[in-house]
């Protein structure tokens, strides 16, 4: 039978994100504004996160974790992101997926070996799938790993990987081509590439839109060698274990999402009790204030979306669907009320040491990563049986 989905949060839950939102207000939101500028990455706040347990989140004691609530890191992520959304991704790519792999599918000795350092935020993972040549067709893979006695030897290349270039990036789970399966069809395997691995290269840094203070590097793989025990679970699943974590992760993306687009009613709501034109406050005239209203209407249909999703998980019970919803809404709600934070700041809006300049920057990529839109409208369509009469 399913649960009742209750969205009240449980009192340690609303303490839990007071806490955050407090750090948020306190560390974030006086640095971050430089590092954004810089492109440089904020070690610092990240090391105060580490403290806070906030990279431990889900991960049981017995690996140096937290054993939170699974909606602990949802609503984490949603108060970071309210000020800031790169240090969000640093922390939704470190646990929600690569951290995650691990603790999913690994063995008892691989996660005691790879996951302490990670769950205590001392050490950063990275989560590497997309290629240069694709990422929503992830199946097309070309990355290769190819096993020699007892070792696998691997070649190719990544794009976009999230801290994969940090000073204390320690490792990368890496998708690769092990064989050819039934019907043709690419076998695909994950390992664990520490990330001192000779072979390994780091590449170029991108010139992002936005999320300028988070890590995002290209990664070259040429003769990687690593031994046949980083193999994550066994040959040919590393597929299906990307598609669940990758459904666990857009109920992340969705909760920055959702942060993004309150950080516009925030910032909003003050700048219309401050800016005055034709005499009066703006926030006073109707049109501003319809705005205000729409913007929060969209954050809150999709803060409920999340919260349905996660507490779907949390009951184990079926959540694919729900969280690419989920992911979708909340995305859409992030650029639209990035665009009308944008509009209500008037020209201020479009310089950028305004913080919703830096909302309107990080919203768009909302929209791409971890399931385009596109691929989010395909899978609830497939989710729903749409198309499956003409496919049989
Ligand atoms: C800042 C940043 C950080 C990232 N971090 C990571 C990371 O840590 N690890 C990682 O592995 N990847 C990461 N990515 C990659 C990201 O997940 C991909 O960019 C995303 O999955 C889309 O893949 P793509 O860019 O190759 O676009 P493509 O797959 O080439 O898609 C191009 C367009 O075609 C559309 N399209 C594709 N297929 C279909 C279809 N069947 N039907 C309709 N439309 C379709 C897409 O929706 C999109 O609009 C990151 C990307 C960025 C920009």
């Amino acid at each position: 039978m399913s649960h009742e989905f209750d969205h009240r949060l449980p009192e340690e839950l609303i303490e839990f994100k007071n806490v955050v939102r407090r750090f948020a207000l306190e560390e974030v939101a006086p640095v971050i504004g430089d590092y954004y500028e810089r492109g440089a990455f904020p070690y610092d706040v990240v090391a105060k996160m580490a403290a806070m347990g906030l990279f431990g989140l889900p991960f049981p004691e017995r690996y140096g974790g937290m054993g939170a609530d699974p909606l602990a890191l949802p609503i984490a992520l949603e108060e970071l992101a309210r000020v800031d959304s790169s240090v969000a991704v640093t922390l939704e790519a470190a646990v929600s997926l690569a951290a995650m792999l691990i603790y999913r599918f690994g063995s008892e000795d691989q996660r005691l070996g790879f996951l302490p350092p990670l769950v205590a935020g001392d050490r950063l993972a990275a989560f590497a799938l997309t290629e240069p040549g694709g990422g929503s067709d992830a199946a097309a893979l070309r990355t290769v790993a190819r096993r020699e006695g007892n070792d696998y030897v691997l070649n190719g290349t990544k794009a976009f990987i999230t801290n994969s270039g940090t000073d204390i990036t320690s490792l990368m789970i890496v998708a690769a081509v092990t064989g050819t399966g039934a019907g043709g069809r690419a076998e695909i395997s994950s390992f664990i590439v520490p990330a001192d691995t000779e072979g390994l290269v780091v590449g170029k840094k991108y010139s992002k839109v936005g999320w300028l203070a988070s890590d995002t590097h290209e990664v070259a793989l040429s003769d990687c060698r690593v031994p046949a025990e980083n193999l994550l679970g066994s040959e040919g699943r590393g597929y299906a274990q990307f598609l669940e974590v990758l459904d666990e992760g857009r109920i992340g993306v969705a909760a920055i999402a959702v942060g993004l687009a309150q950080g516009c009613i925030d910032e909003s709501i003050r700048y219309g009790s401050e800016r005055e034109a034709f005499g009066r406050r703006i926030g006073e005239y109707q049109a501003i204030q319809f705005k205000i209203a729409d913007m929060e209407a969209r954050a809150h249909t999709a803060r409920l979306a999340y919260m349905q999703a996660a507490s779907k998980h949390a009951h184990g019970e079926p959540f694919k669907k729900e969280a690419a919803i989920a992911k979708l809404v909340a995305s859409d709600a992030a650029v639209l009320n990035a665009r009308e934070a944008t509009q209500i700041f008037g020209g201020y809006g479009f310089v950028n040491d305004s913080p919703v300049a830096r909302f309107w920057r990080d919203a768009k990529i909302l929209e791409i990563g971890e399931g385009t839109s596109e691929v989010l409208r395909s899978l609830i369509a497939r989710e729903l049986g749409v198309g499956a009469e003409a496919e049989r």
